[in-house]
């Protein structure tokens, strides 16, 4: 016999996306159950955890949950640049502690959380819509039924899967890394390595976590590249590239690896009782694979409006219409812009990343962060696209609003 559970809101997957649309529903006053197949929250870590100060306030992120970062270091075969801002407007974070605050912050508002929980099914209606999920623990199934069901699975979709909605995404980030502790480490300072023996697609990070902690990654495009992220990572790690030779002596704590989207905004996110949100909406920005404070304000607005629908009595396409219209219309115009930089910085050959880097040397630190996080609003484009001084910058961001190649 199957054990029953019957919710408002039913979320799948305890990531930030997850804890975040459970949060907002629980805030809201509605049932909400979340279900996380790991052992704890964040037990394996899959990304990198950078994101930006601004967000982290905004979100109330504690101050001891992220390492802030103000000088952005770049560097190609032959070229090196480091753009130095007054204040630190990027932070990397304590993936592990970070998770768990946005998970908790749930659990106080009244949010049932399940560990040890994996959705292996759904279950339908007779019409074919979603009305449960069916998951299990070491000892028994279970089956969740809720109104509403957040998937919030991350990459595999897992619920929208198995509802038939989606299939694997075809273009994506494969990314390997090794939190290490390592003798010199400059705690506020992040590197960006491109060209072909980094990665061929993608690029190569180092992101300082404290004084002494950094994280050194690899990230390659699929089906772009056929390199292993982790094989390439070990030989540059091995060969002390670049400024990893600067680290001094290093000593692996711990390996993350995950996969991320990047086939751009293609997919509808609500169905009659289901929304997407996260990476299993592919909520990410493809330029350098961010996704983290997406995945916690679209799963805010998605907890948002599902409370609405449930007390309006109405948990059907339209009635969750307004999240996707929400996100669309925050992201989508900058998203498709971050694709066409990254269309162009994939096809780079290491001559011409020396020469890129020329240009990203003429950008002030904010105009370099508006860039690397495709805050590409219109007017601010398009006023450096005719008025900056350097006509290599001006060319750059006629490219990003679709003005020129
Ligand atoms: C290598 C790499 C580096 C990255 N670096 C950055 C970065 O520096 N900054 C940034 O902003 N973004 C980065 N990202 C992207 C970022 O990690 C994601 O966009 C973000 O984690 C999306 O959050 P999410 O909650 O949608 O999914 P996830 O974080 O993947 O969470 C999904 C959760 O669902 C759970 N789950 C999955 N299947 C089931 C199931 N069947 N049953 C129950 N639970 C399930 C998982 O265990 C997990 O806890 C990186 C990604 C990769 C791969």
């Amino acid at each position: 016999m199957s054990k029953e559970f019957y919710y408002d809101i039913v979320v799948v997957g305890a990531g930030p996306a997850g804890s975040s649309a459970a949060y907002q529903a629980s805030q809201n006053g509605v049932k909400v159950a979340l279900l996380e197949k790991e052992e704890s929250i964040a037990e394996t870590v899959r990304t990198s955890g950078v994101t930006w100060i601004k967000n982290i306030k905004e979100f109330g992120i504690p101050d001891d949950c992220f390492n802030p970062i103000k000088n952005y270091s770049f560097c190609s075969p032959n070229n090196e640049v480091t753009i130095s801002d007054s204040i630190a407007q990027a932070a990397v974070l304590d993936v592990r502690k970070t998770y768990r605050w946005l998970a908790q912050q749930a659990k106080e508002k009244g949010t049932d959380i399940f560990i040890k929980t994996i959705v292996k099914d759904v279950i339908k209606n007779k019409k074919g819509d979603i009305i449960g999920v069916v998951a299990a623990n070491s000892k028994e199934e279970l089956l969740f039924f809720g109104k509403i069901i957040i998937d919030a699975s991350g990459f595999g979709s897992v619920v929208c899967k198995s509802m038939g909605l989606v299939t694997q995404w075809e273009r994506f980030g494969a990314g390997a890394e090794y939190e290490v502790k390592a003798e010199n480490v400059d705690p506020e300072t992040w590197w960006l390595m491109v060209g072909q023996k980094y990665s061929p697609a993608g690029y190569a990070w180092i992101f300082p976590v404290s004084k002494d902690i950094v994280r050194i990654g690899v990230g390659v495009g699929k089906p772009e590249s056929s390199i292993d992220p982790t094989e390439r990572l070990k030989d540059l790690i091995e060969s002390k590239q670049g400024p990893i030779s600067r680290l001094g002596k290093i000593t692996p704590i711990e390996f993350h690896y995950g996969l991320i989207p990047n086939d751009g905004l293609s997919r509808k996110t609500v169905y009659n009782n289901l929304i997407m949100v996260g990476d299993s909406a592919g909520q990410a920005n493809p330029l350098v694979l961010e996704g983290i404070r997406y995945a916690i304000k679209f799963g805010r607005i998605a907890g948002n409006v599902a409370a609405a629908a449930l007390k309006s009595g109405k948990t059907d396409e339209n009635a969750l219409l307004p999240y996707e219209e929400h996100w669309r219309q925050e992201i989508e115009s900058k998203i498709k812009s971050a694709g066409r930089v990254q269309d162009r910085w994939i096809g780079l050959t290491d001559e011409q990343w020396d020469k890129e880097l020329d240009i990203i040397k003429e950008l002030r630190p904010d105009e370099f962060l508006d860039f690397i996080k495709a805050d590409f609003g219109l007017s601010n484009m398009l006023k450096l696209a005719t008025h900056h001084p350097k006509l290599a910058v001006r060319q750059l961001f006629g490219l990003v609003k679709g003005l020129g190649k």
